[in-house]
């Protein structure tokens, strides 16, 4: 009886202790986030995968028209979208939670109005659309983002990194002020002893054409990214990928599909990967969406920006073990400036208080549902 009671009391006081953050639902598991980003990949191919009206010559720029439709056409969306995205769609999806389908009432969109690059990655990361950003130029934002704020969290310092294909991140990240690692387009990795993987890497930035001056290949950053991760095991990773917007503008539509299918793959390899790390096995989540999207005609497809039509449309997939198992949502609107929000959340941090102008985290998303 007295041992019993002893025990109660020991429990009243840790509950106590818990406080307030832990009263309302089950304990968070989520102690890593990784982000990455599908630079211009439209809603288009990410809810229906191929587009029939571009796998030609002429709209599409497609020279084995045949050997691409083998490849991504199916008869129905839902097949053509798991072909093209069968990470997204075989595990995210089902484990986890999808925005901006259109169909069910659910709209993602950004808020900005430029529809173009900066506007967009200072309105996924610092939490709202700023008319000050007018654009892509390598100008420091005057917005903190909110890997920044992370990086200014105790238990974090130090563990937030971004690996990204284009060079005007680390403007976005203002990080030659805050000290945040940034690696970005074509610069080899500084990270001595380099491992083999980082030194070949760093051949490759060396010998490969520089066929986009300002953005390198997604495989490039892929490797540079996976090697950081096993090197350092960073809690909180960007990951940026550009081939598909940089595709687009060329008017490659075989090649864009590709580095979407690309993408798809990395992530798949990168989440079994980190399952098998004892830092991030079931307590890793992973946000994935996009900075803007296109045109949705033949003629436009190819180009974003203030007056494109429908280049404001986008799409937003999490999952962790945090994030209750919603699949695709319906009827809720969702905003590219919850972004931020949902990045701090799911770490258990609230950077709507810390930074006013951000928008809320995506409903729903950073605290297993309570029961
Ligand atoms: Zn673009």
């Amino acid at each position: 009886m007295f041992a019993r009671t002893i025990a109660t009391v020991s429990l009243l006081g840790f509950l106590a202790t818990a406080g307030p953050t832990r009263a309302e639902g089950p304990p968070r598991r989520v102690e890593d986030v990784i982000v990455v980003t599908v630079d211009g990949f439209r809603h288009q191919e990410f809810f229906g995968g191929a587009d029939e009206t571009l796998m030609d010559a002429k709209a599409g720029g497609v020279p084995d028209i045949a050997g691409l439709k083998r490849q991504y056409w199916r008869e129905t969306a839902e097949a053509r979208r798991e072909t093209l995205l069968p990470f997204v769609w075989g595990t995210i999806a089902k484990q986890g939670q999808v925005f901006g389908d259109r169909t069910r009432n659910a709209p993602a969109k950004l808020t900005n109005g430029k529809k173009f690059s900066y506007p967009g990655y200072n309105e996924m990361f610092c939490g709202f659309g700023d008319d000050r950003i007018i654009s892509n130029a390598k100008v420091s934002n005057p917005n903190r983002s909110v890997l920044e704020f992370l990086n200014e969290r105790p238990s974090l310092k130090g563990r937030v990194a971004a690996y990204c294909t284009w060079d005007v991140f680390p403007f976005i990240f203002r990080s030659a002020q805050n000290g945040l690692h940034v690696h970005a387009g074509w610069v080899p990795i500084r990270d001595e002893p380099l491992s083999e993987r980082q030194r070949l890497a760093n051949l490759l930035v060396e010998r490969l054409p520089r066929y986009w001056p300002d953005n390198t290949f997604d495989a490039v950053t892929m490797e540079a990214a996976r090697e950081y991760v096993l090197k350092h095991k960073p809690r909180v990773l960007f990951i940026g990928l550009g081939e598909t917007d940089e595709w687009a503008h060329g008017r490659r539509y075989d090649l864009y599909l590709r580095a979407a299918h690309e993408s798809d793959r990395f992530l798949d390899e990168l989440w079994h990967m980190l399952q098998q790390m004892p830092e991030y096995a079931g307590k890793t989540a992973l946000l994935l969406t996009t900075d803007h999207g296109r045109g949705g005609t033949q003629a436009d497809w190819t180009s974003h920006g203030p007056g494109v039509e429908g280049a404001e449309n986008l799409w937003i997939a999490v999952i962790g073990p945090d994030t209750p198992a919603l699949g695709v949502r319906s009827g809720v609107e969702t905003t590219q400036s919850q972004v931020a929000a949902t990045i701090a959340g799911l770490l258990g941090e609230d950077f709507a208080a810390a930074s006013p102008r951000s928008a809320p985290a995506l409903p729903d998303v950073c605290q297993a549902a309570k029961k």
